[in-house]
């Protein structure tokens, strides 16, 4: 079953492949050795050829020697991400092409806040933005005024925390340019309205805004440049700028209940105040469409300045995906109706998997195209919600998770570049017509226009080049996405002949229609109606299947998650049906009782490119449903 094109991508379950890393660790090693050596070959060896003979060199050796065998051997206790029989968290093995191009670049250490300390990588890291505004259905032609940007971040907290940073540099601007009024420069009749622009028409206001300056005297330029500068939120902060604009209250930001907790820490950092995010409530875990319209008609109507909504594309617990079809429309309706705000989505989970929507020449893919290759994956509502990630403003991607890249590495793209010019830390002029070499030039000072400073050009090293060898599209890094949802499809499978095995043991159920490759589940004892008791239960299931410190690794034969359900999150439909489906008494669910206010489950990421070895003929997900019911009998 599985696709040869897997076979060379990994070091694989069994360190398959180490013949082709060691070749590939050692060849570049010795490159970069030459390398140094060529520099000026006529500079003498400054540490001396006899030097690895003397006591002191002897004794630091030693004690290195000492220290990594130590560290290398307490790694051994390390979690087991590589292995099929590890269905935890959101990771699993490496790519070749990422690992290597990261081992090969960090003796240079490339520094990607600016060209002058990273002359090579920092190019790979505005090309690793452009492929993935490629496989997001953005601009990608750098020499067109609308192609978008993006860059690396060290996760995708950070990612989100530039995507609130930019929507808000683009929401206050209009009302900064309209505080100086510059003559015959018409912004908006009142600051309610310029607040309420879309980011697009805020960009448009830019651009209106540096022609108007070009065609100022040119020593009155920098005059206009720093009265406006004076009045932007960056500038003033955000108590002074809503003491001068009476009008404007700080605006909410709106994000599905499934969120990450990264938007609680973005709204803290920010200065906007946790109050200010609004978790609107889900149906079936995906965004309550009735209940975000409901929510943005009270906000036009109190004037309550929305800054942005987020549409999640995979939840972390759940893997769900978000109508963002359907948030756009809303959005729509609402600019319309003079409420303007920024659609931000949060795909540091499911980013990759729009390789699977994507074609080689950059169209989207039909739906019965896409579903030809699964069981039922992907619902229409998933199809269409990536269909329109190319109309959103911006989206957080991570490379770490379903990009099968080492740690360290989210994105950040936007829409269109022209908005990150409001982000410079100083002055920054975009001009409508630039070429792909502007482009590259201006985002060289990366470090101007990121929440970070001193970064891996290794990281933007190992995934360009991963991007390079898989293009993000079904064609090629789609092979992996596909693998890991035809696991997720076996896996459903699995779990319904399993609950259908055991129906005289435990109630089994999926507590959601799977939207990506994640998925839970649900177990309660025949027989049982507590929560309390459920819960017991189910803790005690993965405490079979937690990485435990203390304990040999190969005690474990395989490796899970665990996550809640809270009933504030479900909400009273979907508690109520899934309490129903589970037979348990909804009086014993309650919200003073520390391990009855909530649901435990089990939750299940199903990104390893190996469960189902074609090779051997085994399927790692039946076997981890024989352990479960192994594990079950002991209880
Ligand atoms: C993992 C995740 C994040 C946070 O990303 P980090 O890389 O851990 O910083 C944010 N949002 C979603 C939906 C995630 O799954």
């Amino acid at each position: 079953m599985s696709d040869p094109i897997i076979y060379p991508c990994f070091l694989g379950p069994y360190g398959e492949n180490n013949d082709l890393l060691e070749k590939l660790v050692v060849e570049f090693l010795r490159d970069h050795v030459y390398w140094r050596r060529n520099l000026h070959p006529e500079d003498p060896p400054a540490i001396p050829t006899r030097a690895a003979d003397g006591p002191a060199y002897r004794d630091f050796e030693a004690r290195l020697r000492r220290e990594l065998h130590s560290l290398s051997a307490t790694l051994k206790r390390s979690v087991p991400f590589h292995s099929p029989r590890y269905l935890g968290h959101m990771v699993s093995d490496l790519l070749l092409p990422g690992l290597a191009a990261q081992i090969l670049t960090l003796p240079y250490n490339p520094n990607n806040v600016s060209a002058e300390a990273a002359p090579v990588t920092i190019d790979l890291e505005i090309k690793v933005g452009l492929q993935l505004a490629r496989m997001l259905g953005f601009v990608d032609d750098p020499a067109l005024p609308n192609c978008a940007f993006g860059h690396l971040t060290s996760g995708g907290t950070v990612a989100n925390y530039q995507g609130l940073r930019l929507a808000l540099a683009l929401k206050a601007f209009p009302v900064a340019l309209r505080a100086i009024a510059p003559p015959g420069l018409a912004i908006a009749d009142d600051d309610w309205s310029a607040f309420n622009l879309t980011p697009t028409a805020a960009i448009t206001r830019y651009g209106q805004w540096l022609h108007w300056l070009q065609g100022q005297p040119v020593d009155q330029r920098p005059h206009w440049q720093q009265q406006l500068n004076d009045q932007r939120i960056e500038f003033l902060g955000l108590a002074k700028f809503f003491t001068q604009h009476t009008e404007l209250k700080p605006p909410l930001v709106l994000a599905p209940v499934t969120a990450h907790y990264s938007w609680s820490k973005g709204m803290k950092l920010l200065g906007l105040g946790r109050q200010q995010l609004e978790l609107i409530p889900e149906r079936g875990m995906r965004m309550d469409m009735a209940a975000l319209e409901a929510r943005l008609d009270a906000c036009a109507h109190q004037r309550q300045p929305v800054l942005m909504t987020v549409a999640v594309l995979g939840s972390t617990e759940f893997g769900t995906i978000d109508p963002v079809h359907r948030i756009l429309a809303a959005r729509a309706a609402s600019a319309a109706a003079g409420l303007g705000f920024a659609v931000h989505v949060d795909a540091a989970w499911g980013g990759y998997l729009a390789t699977l929507f994507r074609n080689p020449d950059g169209s989207t893919r039909p739906l019965t195209e896409v579903r030809a290759a699964f069981e039922k994956f992907p619902s229409a509502e998933v199809h269409a919600a990536y269909a329109a990630l190319g109309a959103v403003d911006s989206v957080t991607v991570d490379p770490h998770k379903l990009g099968y890249i080492p740690f360290g590495s989210g994105a950040f793209v936007c829409r269109d570049q022209r908005a990150m010019a409001l982000l410079a830390e100083d002055a920054d002029y975009v001009f409508e017509r630039e070429t792909a070499e502007d482009y590259f030039k201006r985002f060289r000072q990366l470090g101007r226009y990121l929440p970070e400073g001193s970064k891996s050009g290794a990281a933007a090293a190992a995934v360009y080049v991963t991007h390079r060898v898989l293009p993000l599209d079904h064609d090629h890094f789609g092979a992996l996405p596909r693998e890991s949802i035809r696991a997720t499809e076996a896996f459903h499978n699995a779990a319904l002949a399993f609950a259908a095995r055991m129906e005289n043991r435990v109630r089994c159920q999926l507590p959601f229609e799977p939207d990506s490759n994640l998925v839970c589940l649900a177990l309660n004892p025949v027989g049982n109606r507590q929560v309390a008791t459920m819960n017991a239960f189910v803790r005690s299931v993965y405490a079979k299947l937690r990485v435990d410190p203390g304990m040999a690794l190969q005690s474990r034969e395989f490796f899970g998650s665990m996550t809640t359900l809270h009933p504030n999150t479900l909400g009273s439909i979907d508690t109520e049906r899934i309490l129903t489906a589970l037979d348990l008494d909804a009086e014993s669910l309650h919200a003073d009782h520390a391990d009855a206010d909530r649901l435990v489950i089990l939750r299940h990421t199903l990104m390893n490119p190996f469960m189902l070895d074609a090779e051997n003929g085994i399927s790692y997900i039946d076997r981890y449903f024989d352990y479960l019911e192994r594990v079950i009998a002991t209880l």
